[in-house]
């Protein structure tokens, strides 16, 4: 199967492509994983590289002859793994210690895939039958280091005729941000707010500190109508249902339906989903928590021993 025939592509707005596997299988209750590419006079930017299965970079290249720039929404592995096919990413700081780190978020197992053999076994497991013989080893890159640069909250990619701005919405990582394309009203949202919104995992923020980096994406919330995410597409209101179930949630209103997640640790969901998977009000935004992690901690000097 040649590397480039994995992706498939459909223009969102003007030189703005929304990019997925094409051999990928995504069953009923698991999502699709996006990423996206924003075509600018001067650079493109790549906003996540999935799980790094083919080549991207020369996908992307199909579709635009500008020098890229890569951008984490955060660092888990469905978001960075296909960085190596590119010179220079970004990510925010308070995710850069967990880059390297063992990552959950692959399917097949834990850890960032760093051998051609990893990705190539990894790509069998989610492919769709009919896909799994026709992988080949040889169309899987060994992952090479990138350069690899730090943002914060209100950092600008001006890519010549537009420009990107970094809102940080930590909460399902720390570092996880949105990515503000005013021209289109639009934000690229990687796993910051969704149906899904997992806040259940090791590093994932307290659900008060959470509710304060939503109230700060609502500061723009008049210049985007829509959330394109890393799994979901979802309207903007996603924002202000975001705010509301974590209110409910600190005031011990909300629905609690017990769940498993798939990284074993017992959590609940804070609106019942009698489906297993939407929200039976029609709501967009759902949340997943560990019901001791609520209240910010008070911050402690960090003590190194050893
Ligand atoms: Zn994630």
């Amino acid at each position: 199967m040649a590397y480039l025939d994995m992706f498939k592509a459909e223009k969102i707005f003007p030189r703005t492509w929304q990019i997925t596997y094409e051999f990928a299988e995504f069953g009923p209750k698991i999502d699709p994983v996006y990423c996206y590419l924003l075509e600018g006079d001067t650079y493109a930017l790549v906003i996540d590289t999935m799980y790094g299965y083919g080549n991207l970079r020369a996908f992307c290249e199909t579709l635009t002859d500008k020098p890229m720039k890569v951008v984490n929404t955060h660092f888990h592995g469905d978001h960075i793994a296909g960085n190596y096919h590119f010179d220079v990413a970004y990510i925010h700081w308070r995710d850069l210690p967990y880059y390297y780190g063992k990552n959950f978020s692959l399917p097949g197992g834990g850890g960032f895939p760093k051998t051609q053999q990893e990705i190539y076994e990894r790509a069998k497991f989610v492919a769709k039958p009919e896909y799994v013989d026709k992988l080949r080893l040889e169309d899987f890159k060994e992952a090479t280091p990138i350069e690899l640069y730090t943002i914060e909250d209100g950092d600008i990619f001006d890519l010549g005729d537009r420009q990107i701005e970094v809102i940080w919405v930590g909460g399902h990582s720390p570092g996880c941000i949105a990515l503000l394309d005013r021209k289109n009203r639009c934000a690229y949202t990687g796993d910051c707010c969704n149906g899904n919104t997992i806040l259940g995992i090791g590093n994932s923020l307290p659900i008060e500190e959470y509710l304060e980096n939503l109230l700060h994406f609502y500061e723009f919330r008049s210049e985007f109508d829509i959330t394109y995410g890393g799994h979901q597409v979802i309207p903007a209101c996603v924002v202000e249902e975001g705010i509301e179930l974590c209110a409910r949630i600190l005031a011990g209103t909300d629905d609690k339906e017990e769940r498993q997640t798939r990284h074993g640790v017992s959590t609940y969901g804070a609106a019942r989903e009698p489906g297993g998977y939407r929200r039976a009000d029609g709501k967009h935004f759902n949340i997943s928590y560990v019901p001791g992690k609520l209240l910010k901690e008070e911050k402690k000097p960090q003590i190194i021993k050893n």
